[in-house]
């Protein structure tokens, strides 16, 4: 784990031009292989319902059987990764965009018919050449992990090795649609009126990204004040933001830097890595903070803890501390004292951002609803591609290409970590409030609670049981819901 973690740190900071992984992988073979996962299976199998051993083996049992298709479908990976890296998406005779390029060529085109042109030339590019690739590579996920005999379908086996309610969190889902229908209608048309100058009937899902985009508010969020402000903060909340050293900021631009932002724990919890290439603005301040999340939960954990609960587990509690850092924008109080945006200015920032939450909370429901569709093979693969189109426009009104059934999809029902990790996030806010006031995160009392309550325990516990014992509640949407009224209303 040490090494491949250092591999991807060094190729994505640009110190190294490749990550070369596969002789890492060769060399310490037997940890991945199927003699490997037969004997924790073994394990798992003869450990005590409710008992340490059954939980310290499911997460490798988890881990296990995920290699096993990751091995299998490395050469269909490494396809996609050459293709996305070479393709072109031909807009006119004259005009061609790098594929990897275009979504943001998108979201900056001001001009809507241009933006539909670039979006039917990808669309078509994609059905024609990646949707296939990526068909492939989600059935032979399934006929993998169904051939390994652990539960009765792909499904099945996702629930026994993460633990996680999938029929449950569907119905969830389905609710929150419902209760938010109402809500979403009303405010839909005014931010693509005012943003896009459209009726919500002709925004299809490339309108999206331009409006998400839209850089009303950056000059709020100085690219100079980033750093030293949040690690003030956290300062005041009673944390070392560099853990005594053991994080590693890299927040300067470097040629060969990947743009996306990450944290690389090379040692847990010794030594970790937040690595930024700023962009400018406040999807920076908003990235720092959630990467910021993550590098003080590695950093935080207790030394002694087992391997599988430093580096394995249940990412939705990973998830939900990035997410609980990065919701700080969501904090009038926080706003007002950590950027430049005063108080009247914060209540209609937070008003975009309540509507730009509620747009991802139903769009990552709508999603976990279709892949959980595409994993069940309840359908046929060749009428998927309805399905996606209907749940996905129907939740957010951005009308969406059956192109994308294949290729807008996270693989082992991550957007169930993202959901739950949502959640987790709204009830440990929540917490902090009761516990140690509205403006929690300047409290000095406040950072000493977070890393021993839960930074302290790694990955140990699952979401849901994190939730009961910190704040004696089951994980829901009620909390989210609550925030973005409050931002909306
Ligand atoms: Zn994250």
């Amino acid at each position: 784990m040490q090494e491949i973690s250092r591999e991807y740190y060094l190729a994505h900071s640009g110190h190294k031009s490749t990550a070369e992984l596969q002789p890492i992988y060769a060399r310490h073979a037997a940890i991945l292989g199927p003699d490997a996962l037969a004997m924790v299976l073994e394990a798992f199998r003869a450990s005590s319902q409710g008992s340490e051993e059954q939980r310290s083996t499911r997460l490798l049992l988890d881990w296990l059987a995920e290699s096993q298709s990751a091995r299998e479908l490395a050469p269909v990976d490494e396809r996609q990764i050459a293709w996305e890296a070479s393709a072109v998406v031909r807009v006119s005779d004259t005009k061609a965009i790098p594929y990897e390029a275009v979504a943001i060529e998108i979201a900056n085109n001001t001009d809507r018919a241009e933006r539909h042109a670039i979006e039917a030339a990808r669309a078509s590019l994609v059905a024609r050449e990646l949707a296939p690739l990526r068909k492939e590579r989600f059935e032979r996920e399934r006929d993998i992990t169904e051939q390994l005999g652990l539960a009765s379908s792909y499904n099945a086996t996702f629930e026994l090795v993460s633990g996680i309610d999938l029929d449950g969190l569907k119905a969830e889902c389905e609710q929150f649609l419902q209760d938010t229908n109402d809500m979403w209608r009303d405010v839909v048309p005014e931010f693509t009126k005012r943003v896009l100058g459209m009726d919500p009937s002709q925004v299809i899902r490339a309108d999206a990204l331009a409006l998400f985009r839209a850089r009303d508010f950056d000059a709020y969020f100085p690219p100079e004040r980033m750093e030293s402000s949040i690690r003030r903060q956290v300062t005041e909340m009673g944390i070392d933001p560099l853990a005594s050293g053991r994080i590693t900021l890299d927040t300067s631009d470097r040629e060969g830097k990947r743009s996306r932002a990450f944290c690389s724990p090379v040692r847990v919890p010794d030594e970790v890595y937040l690595v930024l290439r700023p962009h400018g603005g406040q999807v920076d301040w908003t990235t720092f903070l959630h990467e910021l999340g993550h590098a003080l939960h590695f950093a935080y954990m207790r030394p002694e803890l087992a391997m599988e609960y430093r580096w394995l587990g249940d990412n939705s509690v990973t998830e939900g501390y990035a997410m609980l850092f990065d919701h700080l924008m969501e904090d009038a109080g926080w706003l007002t004292r950590y950027t430049s945006l005063d108080a009247a200015r914060a209540r209609t920032f937070l008003r975009s951002v309540g509507f730009s939450e509620l747009h991802y909370l139903r769009r990552y429901s709508a999603k976990l609803i279709y892949e959980i569709e595409l994993y069940a093979g309840r359908m046929r693969w060749d009428s998927l591609p309805d399905l996606y189109v209907e749940q996905l426009t129907s939740a957010t009104t951005f009308r969406y290409n059956r192109a994308d059934a294949f290729v807008d999809v996270d693989p082992h029902f991550y957007a169930a970590r993202y959901l739950r990790a949502w959640q987790l996030q709204a009830l440990l806010t929540e917490t902090l409030v009761e516990r140690f006031d509205a403006d929690w995160w300047r409290n000095p009392r406040a950072g000493p609670w977070i890393v021993e309550m839960l930074f302290g325990e790694g990955q140990r516990e699952l979401g849901h049981e994190q939730a009961q014992r910190v704040a004696q509640k089951p994980l829901s949407f009620a909390p989210l819901v609550r925030a973005v009224e409050r931002m909306l209303g």
